[in-house]
């Protein structure tokens, strides 16, 4: 623990842990040595001994200042270690976190963040605030004692000395069975937190659906397996606590009893009996104790090996001769990509996008064409294969020039917690007002300002709750205009939006891919049917390739999806006495 610990120290608070340290050993050793003078001082009491007696007290009483001199030292440059690690470790997740891969963040990733950086940082820092002194004078005190009685009475002496290894043993057990629990029960509440989070942001969704009740049963599943898997750590932790404080007991009753039949054989008088039980005590408390917060430091280590693991996690490379992009297109060679966890989902694809030409992704749900947006755009690399954009492969490229490259929108929009104006700029930091306001315009993000009843300042609410779906697609077209990339990536709206988001959607889109290179996994009719080159997939292969027209001929698979979603759109057509799907453009 002590070593995970100590790597999330700060550097500027390096120089501070061996002054800490050493308050903490001479802490505990001034104490052992203010319990075993007990020993002397109470025979000379006994013997009426007063000026023996009074030069105990005296040796006690220099061991008590020790004692306190050094618990303030320990108390005041623990907490200054532990708060210095706090601030750093925050700092230090927070800069990590903005050089991992895109694909790192997913619906956990927020409850994941969240949880570190607030309860596990402090799980960490703790070790240094309260919990490493006792821990150390739990080890401490009773050698000390130990060792110190040796030259009062080997025998007594001799039995802590045996006896410390058992105990030792079982509270490393004890441990052990309460760290696995403990960790599940943190991998089942980071799963709840992401899903309450999940669940307060899509509440309109879930109303409009009136689905409010019945789409939180993963939620009400996190919270369950959360209950379930605390139950557990609370079973987890009882036979250590049991078997070890039982141990320590009959500890205590094994020395108590060696001390008095030494004292009935002759060899020990009754004050150094009286004595040595009085200092056996004290070489059972300090155990006892220790063993207490040994739950605590497993979490803290816990804790600290979550924050080292993610400080761990991998950037992604950034290459040591950064290049330029040649031109605006897009190559996949021979490209195989699974998610850490699951299947092939993108199978030995290959195709290009010429400069200013548009792709169309086309075919069922799940065959992998999100996915070839998010590995084009490097939110993760690929297994085999490669991907060019510009002319060289994407890991040429440091991550900002390659984002500069792009414009994305996706599904998932996030609007941040400010006003609208500020989410558009979010497409470039530093557009102009004017600039800001015509891309707004162009997307009309402008007819939803007029809604508003703060107009452009409106605040749109964590997540973007108070915009409809249709409305954050429009503020997301809005900042890819501002930004202007010479790649657009766009995946379009499955579900049908109303007439008027719609409108402005196809507008915005139209404007947004005008001279562009694009590729876009398209639900659209007209999208399909006017992209220069339309990649059909499935089960993650591109199975047929070509324009509109030559598809068509061919009579293939892209010919029957044609013909079913021109039936469907005719049909919407007729039955809704609409032209929203855009069909017949
Ligand atoms: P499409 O866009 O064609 O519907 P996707 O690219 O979204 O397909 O998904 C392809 C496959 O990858 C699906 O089986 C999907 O479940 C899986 N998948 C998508 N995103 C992830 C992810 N973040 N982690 C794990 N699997 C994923």
């Amino acid at each position: 623990m002590i070593r995970t610990v100590l790597r999330l120290v700060p550097d500027s608070e390096r120089a501070t842990v061996p002054r800490y340290l050493a308050a903490v050993v001479v802490h505990a050793l001034a104490q052992s040595v203010a319990y075993v003078l007990l020993v002397p001082l109470l025979e000379a009491l006994f013997r009426g001994d007063l000026a023996s007696a009074w030069g105990w007290t005296a040796g006690v009483a220099a061991a008590a200042v020790v004692v306190a001199v050094a618990g303030y030292q320990q108390a005041v440059t623990g907490i200054r270690i532990g708060v210095g690690m706090v601030h750093s470790l925050q700092t230090r997740i927070g800069d990590h976190i903005a050089t991992l891969p895109l694909g790192w963040f997913d619906s956990t990733t927020a409850g994941r963040v969240s949880r570190l950086v607030s309860t596990s940082v402090k799980d960490a820092m703790g070790v240094f605030a309260h919990l490493l002194t006792p821990m150390v004078a739990g080890v401490l005190v009773p050698a000390g004692v130990a060792v110190g009685l040796l030259f009062i009475d080997p025998h007594v002496s001799l039995a802590m000395v045996v006896s410390a290894p058992l105990l030792y043993l079982v509270n490393r057990w004890g441990r052990r069975l309460y760290g696995r629990a403990e960790d599940r029960v943190h991998t089942a509440s980071e799963e709840s937190n992401a899903r309450v989070i999940e669940f307060a942001q899509a509440q309109p969704v879930l109303r409009a659906f009136d689905a409010a009740t019945t789409g939180n049963r993963g939620l009400q599943e996190a919270l369950e397996s959360q209950r379930r898997e605390g139950r557990r750590l609370v079973w987890a932790s009882v036979p250590g606590l049991v078997v070890f404080s039982s141990l320590v007991q009959a500890t205590f009753v094994g020395l108590v009893y060696l001390v008095i039949s030494q004292t009935s054989g002759g060899s020990l008088s009754a004050p150094a009996a009286i004595a040595l039980i009085a200092v056996s005590s004290r070489f059972i408390d300090p155990l006892n104790q220790a063993a207490e917060l040994a739950t605590a430091a497993r979490g803290a280590a816990n804790a600290a090996e979550r924050i080292r693991a993610l400080l761990e996690t991998p950037p992604l490379d950034e290459p040591t001769a950064p290049v330029r992009p040649q031109d605006s297109s897009v190559r996949f060679e021979a490209v195989s990509f699974a998610y850490a966890d699951g299947a092939t989902v993108v199978d030995d694809v290959t195709f290009e996008v010429p400069a200013g030409t548009t792709t169309a992704l086309v075919g069922p749900s799940g065959s992998g064409k999100t996915t070839l947006l998010r590995l084009a755009s490097r939110f993760y690399d690929v297994d085999a294969g490669r991907i060019e954009v510009g002319g060289h492969p994407v890991d040429a490229y440091p991550s900002t020039t390659l984002m500069e490259q792009f414009a994305l929108v996706f599904q998932d929009v996030y609007l941040f917690h400010q006003s609208i104006a500020e989410n558009v700029r979010i497409g470039r930091a530093d557009a102009t007002e004017g600039e800001v306001l015509s891309a707004a315009a162009v997307a009309r993000v402008d007819e939803i300002v007029e809604r508003l009843p703060d107009g452009w300042d409106t605040n749109v609410g964590e997540g973007g709750t108070s915009l409809s779906g249709g409305e954050r697609q429009r503020v997301s077209i809005a900042r890819a205009l501002l930004k202007d990339a010479p790649i657009v990536l766009l995946d379009e709206a499955t579900s049908a939006l109303d007439p008027q988001n719609e409108a402005a959607v196809v507008r915005g889109v139209h404007e947004l891919t005008r001279d562009k290179t694009v590729i876009v996994v398209a639900h659209r009719l007209s999208t399909i049917r006017h992209a220069d080159q339309i990649l059909f997939l499935d089960q993650g292969r591109i199975v047929e390739r070509g324009a509109h027209d030559e598809l068509l001929a061919a009579g293939g698979r892209y010919a029957d999806f044609w013909g079913e979603r021109s039936r469907a759109a005719g049909w919407h057509l007729v039955g809704s006495a609409t032209t929203a799907d855009g069909s017949g453009k």
